[in-house]
């Protein structure tokens, strides 16, 4: 029977946001499982989302025997500590090297993982499974399309295949693309050449959604290269918030001959470098956005939806600046909402406050965000929840949610969710729970960049991107950095790092 260690740790890190992410906070989960050790894994591990649901299900059909070690993820944020990396690692290398005879490894891994102490998290998990399992083994790895992938991953991995979706809807599809492509691995029993090609500028999150072209037309040409020749290609566009030398996007791919495998990453690479103008959209500031909003809801029949970039907590945000909600209450907005506002200490005011009163509050911007405050005013409490309800829509796909205690606040014409947990606003329950209908708002912002866009699209007149400030500028070449590889341009069209 075919043997296969499998294995999943996943963080988006964000260098420049503010918390970083401890062993509690992957014991937690976040938006992720909780995590899960041993034959538990594989008890969590089907029927979601996530890339190792994905693989256990192929493997399964194909009866592979699985000997899983550790699976956790943490909510993108600041640094993984020492601790937590070296703790999760050791449960990981430490499984594989118990496991066996082994045929193979597969991992699902972020891809975009900096700790206190490596810059590149999974380059390093890498290179210790590969020192573990020798170099006969096959080691296949699922990557977020997040991955700021470098030459240490591709050195040591014998395939890294990349999910193709932003929101990325594909998650457990990558995992399942990465057994396929095992299979074909241990039928074979030869190697792939590989490719690997870092591109030259840095894409702003905004701009890589794949409901819109140019990563709609991008994705269909690399599903159209896939072939006999090359099995497997990918194209990362990379988490540009991550201060070190691999940030950016990328594209790799692994081919019958070497030159099978350079003539598609160069295909694609090309294809990508003719698109830069199309990655450089318009952002709103943040009275710009919201008066250009107000002016669309005038003659529209559905919300305008205005993008809260900067603060996503999906990106290391802490999901509480005010700078939208200063700039709908200063223009006079009417029937606007915005959420989700984390900041438990409001939420318990509201609660004790109770329905129908008003209360004084220093809501959100406790981060230290530079340019945002906590917002000084008094709300009206119109609605209270404790938190609780299922998430439908594509993204979280039916997750059940917790946000803790929380309710609709009001000011003047603006309705905020104000929660005690932080989630990214992208389902429209995470308006309904504390009473707030989406579809009859004129104006809505959500704290979030692309992942709203599965569900909000279809009730949404149009989207607007407006940069507040925040802890993923919306402009990557607006962060401080110090460590990039010479010659990038910090953004499209940028000037060159
Ligand atoms: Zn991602």
């Amino acid at each position: 029977m075919t043997r296969i260690a499998v294995g999943g740790f996943l963080h988006e890190t964000n260098t420049f946001a503010p918390t970083k992410a401890t062993w509690d906070d992957f014991v937690h989960g976040g938006g992720w499982p909780s995590m899960t050790q041993g034959p538990d894994v594989l008890a969590v591990m089907r029927h979601i989302n996530v890339g190792l649901a994905g693989f256990v299900e192929q493997a399964e059909a194909r009866q592979w025997e699985l000997v899983p070690t550790i699976a956790c993820g943490a909510s993108p944020s600041a640094h993984v500590t020492e601790d937590a990396f070296e703790r999760i690692a050791k449960v990981m290398i430490d499984g594989i090297k118990a496991a066996g005879p082994l045929d193979a490894v597969y991992l699902d891994l972020h891809g975009a993982m900096v700790t206190e102490h490596l810059d590149d998290g999974e380059g390093e998990i890498l290179a210790r499974v590969r020192a573990a399992i020798g170099n006969d083994l096959p080691l296949v790895v699922s990557l977020d399309l997040h991955a700021n992938v470098t030459p240490r991953m591709v050195e040591h991995a014998d395939a890294l295949i990349a999910y193709r979706t932003y929101p990325h809807v594909d998650m457990a599809d990558t995992g399942r693309a990465a057994a396929r492509h095992l299979a074909l691995l241990l039928q074979s029993g030869h190697r792939f050449a590989k490719a690997f090609r870092q591109l030259p500028f840095l894409i702003p999150i905004s701009w890589q959604c794949t409901f819109d072209q140019p990563c709609k037309g991008i994705y269909e040409k690399l599903a159209a290269l896939e072939s006999d020749a090359v099995p497997t290609l990918s194209f990362a566009p990379g988490f540009p918030a991550a201060d070190f030398p691999d940030c950016g996007a990328s594209v790799f791919a692994y081919g019958r001959t070497q030159q099978d495998a350079d003539d598609a990453a160069d295909r694609i690479a090309a294809l990508v470098i003719g698109h830069e103008n199309d990655f450089d959209g318009r952002i709103y500031t943040p009275d710009d956005g919201v008066r250009h909003a107000m002016e669309l809801a005038k003659t529209a029949t559905k919300p305008i939806v205005i993008a809260d970039t900067q603060d996503n907590p999906g990106a290391g945000g802490d999901s509480d600046t005010t700078g939208m909600l200063r700039a709908l209450v200063r223009n006079n907005a009417q029937r606007a909402a915005i959420g989700v506002i984390y900041d438990p200490d409001s939420a318990q005011a509201a609660h004790e406050a109770g329905v129908g009163a008003t209360v004084a509050l220093a809501l959100g911007g406790k981060s230290r965000i530079a340019g945002d405050a906590p917002y000084k005013e008094s709300f009206v409490v119109e609605t209270l929840s404790d938190g609780r309800f299922v998430a439908s829509g594509p993204y979280y796909g039916g997750r059940d949610m917790d946000m803790g205690p929380s309710a609709c606040l009001r000011i003047g014409g603006v309705r905020v969710v104000v929660a005690s947990h932080k989630a990214q606003l992208a389902d429209q329950s995470m308006y309904r729970f504390v009473g707030i209908e989406p579809t009859e708002q004129s104006i809505l912002v959500n704290k979030s960049s692309v992942h709203f866009r599965a569900d909000f699209e279809p009730i949404a007149e149009t989207l607007l991107i407006c940069a507040a400030p925040g802890a993923m500028p919306a402009d990557t070449a607006a962060l401080p950095w110090a460590r990039l590889r010479p010659g990038i341009r910090t953004r499209p069209n940028g000037a060159p790092f």
